[in-house]
């Protein structure tokens, strides 16, 4: 079996180190100079900056991942895991086990109270939003006050905007496995399923980078993939062009945006016009230099409050980074902000970011992020009309979790998956070539 990955974001490289290992060939597809995708790190005057993600669980998946890449000993883990939220005009410590629940200054004593009632209430359900079920379990104060800031915040989303049938699948499963969501997080917790928050000592981007370099003969960076078309004949079989040419393969797996997704699969996949209108939200990043006292990976600011950032990531405090704050703007909040100028942002940022920490600061750099997070909104609905032809699958954070860890795991179990269909091919070849055996005796 040959397989084309389209895309050389982690998905695709995680997938391509995996079919390594299991023998079977593969050629991987980036249309960009750098591997990576979102995981992207710039460096600026000495300084790491992260455009993408700032941190990743370092989950046995990741683990292995780099040591096969040979960084596994370039990982720097963060401290503490501590998030504030910013509400009613000042900054308060976000509860992240269900202990912390009762303890954080965020809420009002019938606000923890009502937490305790989640047990009462009804499963979730998959019709309504994040924001209706997060409400219902837990009450409106806890929802405003950090379930949302906190959960919309991964998604730069509107909780109110996301059907909890795609965002939080994974969540009513382990809900109706131990029987209430506080539960489930208990467990969770308990029984150390947190993998340490970590980066590496290069930035983020250096997992991908020793991923492609490591299987440099099986990845074609600035090759962008222009078509993808069935070839006739008995077998499955795909013919992806590229400017450099086509190549033939027997399974293809797109892991680019949905959009580019749509286009390439235009054609020989149903409801893909669907696929096309799966909504991403765009995000401006500010990077601030500053001189802040205060231990935590950051902040998201809360809902109600007259601010435009969406929140900040600490990295100076999380992975020692000389001073740099990473200011957020845009999302679904305010997808509009990101057109400003860079002035404009940068103005707003240091503001801002001023309110809420009391340090001021100073501008290191602006970035945007095109085409930003999937949204996993109520456009997500479309996915149920979508329908890829066998040979093909799409394997990225718009079909499954978004986090890296979650990525890494996708791509082992699609190889796994791949390698039980050579497997099963090979037995049936085998069979079909005693049989052919037979019938040339035969005809003998
Ligand atoms: C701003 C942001 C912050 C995040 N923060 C975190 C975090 O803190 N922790 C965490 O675990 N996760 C985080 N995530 C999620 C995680 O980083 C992503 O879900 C994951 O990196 C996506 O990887 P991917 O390979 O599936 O897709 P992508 O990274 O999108 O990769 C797709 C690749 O396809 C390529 N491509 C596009 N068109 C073509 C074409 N025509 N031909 C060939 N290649 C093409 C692109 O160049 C790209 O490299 C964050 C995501 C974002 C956007």
């Amino acid at each position: 079996m040959r397989v084309g990955i389209i895309g050389g974001g982690i998905t695709g490289l995680a997938l391509t180190h995996y079919l390594a290992e299991e023998g079977i060939d593969s050629t991987t597809f980036e249309a960009s100079e750098e591997p990576g995708g979102v995981i992207q790190t710039r460096h600026v005057d000495g300084r790491v900056l992260e455009a993408g993600p700032q941190r990743m669980r370092k989950t046995p998946g990741v683990a292995e991942l780099a040591e096969a890449a040979g960084v596994g000993d370039a990982f720097v883990e963060a401290g503490d895991e501590k998030l504030y939220v910013y509400a009613d005009g000042k900054l308060g410590r976000a509860p992240l086990s269900v202990e912390e629940f009762f303890r954080t200054d965020l809420l009002s004593w019938t606000g923890k109270a009502r937490l305790l009632a989640e047990v009462f209430t009804r499963p979730g359900m998959e019709q309504e939003t994040a924001r209706d079920l997060f409400v219902r379990k837990f009450g409106r104060e806890a929802y405003e006050k950090f379930i949302g800031p906190l959960y919309g915040g991964i998604y730069g989303s509107d909780p109110a905007e996301m059907p909890a049938a795609y965002a939080l699948d994974s969540l009513m499963e382990r809900e109706e496995k131990a029987g209430s969501f506080l539960q489930a997080f208990r467990k969770r917790v308990g029984q150390g399923q947190k993998a340490p928050p970590a980066s590496m000592e290069r930035g983020m981007q250096q997992l991908p980078n020793a991923v492609a370099e490591t299987y440099r003969d099986r990845i074609e960076l600035s090759t962008p993939v222009t078509d993808i078309e069935p070839v006739d004949g008995p077998e499955t079989a795909f013919r992806v062009e590229t400017d450099s040419g086509t190549e033939e393969f027997d399974h293809v797996v797109c892991t680019t945006p949905a959009s580019v997704t749509a286009d390439l699969l235009d054609g020989i996949t149903t409801g893909i016009d669907d696929l096309d209108s799966l909504r991403y939200n765009p995000l401006a990043l500010v990077y601030l230099e500053a001189d802040l006292d205060r231990e935590g990976f950051g902040y998201q600011v809360g809902y109600g409050e007259d601010l435009h950032t969406l929140g900040a990531s600490w990295n100076a405090s999380m992975f020692d980074r000389d001073g740099v704050y990473t200011v957020f703007l845009g999302g679904m909040h305010e997808p509009e902000l990101v057109e400003q100028s860079d002035e404009r942002l940068i103005e707003i940022a240091r503001e801002e970011f001023e309110t809420v920490t009391g340090a001021d600061s100073s501008a290191i750099d602006v970035a945007r992020l095109d085409p930003g997070f999937p949204a996993w909104d109520q456009s997500w609905w479309a996915l149920e009309d979508v329908e890829t032809p066998e040979g093909v699958d799409l394997a990225t954070n718009y079909t499954a979790r978004m986090g890296i860890p979650s990525r890494v795991r996708e791509a082992r179990e699609l190889a796994d998956s791949l390698t039980g269909r050579v497997d099963q091919r090979g037995s049936e070849s085998a069979a079909s070539t005693d049989s052919s055996a037979a019938t040339a005796q035969a005809d003998d």
